[in-house]
C-alpha cells in the first residue's frame, strides 16, 4: 500500500502516547530562520533519514522561510515533506508580501501551518482568520497545521482548557478530515523559553483536545494527529511523545540544527 507522508496511517511498531492507530510526525518549524548555507541541516536530516531501515515509525516534516522551500525540497527531498509556515486565504492578488498555499504547494509543500501564536500575536489573527487560512490550505490540497495554546495569564487563571477548546472550535473548519488536518497544542509560555508543561498537563490538554475533536469531527476525530509543541529537544522527547494523545511533535529552536531534530525523530526510530 502505497502511503501519503502526511496522512495519518497505522504505527503498529511504536506504542508511544499509547496510541497504535495514528502514525505520528515529527515537524520542525524554522520560523525566520535560515540562509542558503542552512541547506546542509535539511541535507543531514535527510541523509539521517535515508539511512534509517523501515523501523521508522513518524512522518518527518520540515517547514523553512518560504525562501528556502522549493530548494530544499529538491536537495533534501525523499523520506521528508515539506510545510510552509502561513499562507494568505485568497489564491492570489494585490497582498504585498504575502504566500498563497497555491504558492506553496508549487513549491513543494504538502502541509502550512497556520495560527500560530507569533501569527496570533504579531498580525492580530484571530480563530475565524487560522480557520480561513486552513480552509485555504484544503483549497491548494494541503494538510492545514492548526496551532493552538494558551498564553502563561490564560493557565494561571484556570484557563487553559477553556481557551485551547474555544480556539479548537474557532479554528477547525467543517471540511477537517484526519487527512487534511493536524492539530498542534502549543503552550505560548513554553514556547522558545525552554520550560514545558508536566507529562500530566500535557495529557489533560490533549484529552481534552481529543474529546473536543470527536465532538466537532464524530468518529474521524479519534484519528487526528495532535502534535505537543514548545521547548521540545532530544532530552525531554521520550517523555513528552509518551503522553497518551501526543501524536508527535511540533519543534522549533531544535529543529534548526539536524542533531538535535534527528535527535528527536530518534525516539520513534528505535536502533
Ligand atoms: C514553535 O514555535 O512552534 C515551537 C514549538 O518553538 P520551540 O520548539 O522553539 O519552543
Amino acid at each position: 500500500m502505497t502511503v501519503e507522508t502526511n496522512a495519518p496511517t497505522p504505527a503498529s511498531a511504536t506504542s508511544l502516547g499509547g496510541d497504535t492507530t495514528i502514525r505520528p510526525m515529527v515537524a520542525g518549524n524554522w520560523k525566520m530562520n535560515g540562509l542558503k548555507a542552512a541547506l546542509t541541516e535539511a541535507k543531514a536530516v535527510h541523509d539521517h533519514m535515508a539511512s534509517t531501515d523501515e523501523s521508522v515509525v513518524c512522518d518527518v516534516m520540515l517547514c523553512p522561510p518560504s525562501t528556502l522551500l522549493m530548494v530544499m525540497a529538491e536537495v533534501a527531498g525523499g523520506k521528508i515533506s515539506y510545510g510552509g509556515q502561513d499562507c494568505h486565504v485568497s489564491e492570489s492578488g494585490a497582498h504585498t508580501g504575502d504566500i498563497s498555499s497555491e504558492m506553496l504547494k508549487d513549491a513543494g509543500a504538502t502541509a502550512v501551518i497556520v495560527g500560530h501564536s507569533e501569527r496570533r500575536a504579531d498580525h492580530a489573527e484571530t480563530d475565524s482568520i487560522v480557520k480561513a487560512k486552513a480552509t485555504a490550505a484544503y483549497r491548494s490540497g494541503l494538510t492545514a497545521i492548526i496551532c493552538i495554546g494558551e498564553t502563561i495569564g490564560q493557565r494561571q487563571a484556570g484557563l487553559t482548557l477553556e481557551v485551547v477548546a474555544r480556539q479548537l472550535a474557532g479554528s477547525l473548519p467543517a471540511e477537517a478530515t484526519p487527512q487534511n488536518t493536524i492539530i498542534a497544542y502549543e503552550p505560548v509560555w513554553a514556547i522558545g523559553t525552554g520550560i514545558t508543561p508536566t507529562a500530566d498537563d500535557v495529557r489533560a490538554v490533549h484529552a481534552e483536545i481529543r474529546t473536543r475533536l470527536s465532538t466537532l469531527m464524530g468518529e474521524e476525530g479519534a484519528l487526528v494527529r495532535i502534535l505537543y509543541g514548545g521547548s521540545v529537544k532530544p532530552s525531554n522527547a521520550q517523555e513528552l511523545m509518551a503522553v497518551p494523545n501526543v501524536n508527535g511533535a511540533l519543534v522549533g529552536g531544535a529543529s534548526l540544527k539536524a542533531k538535535d531534530f534527528t535527535g528527536i525523530i530518534d525516539v520513534y526510530s528505535p536502533r
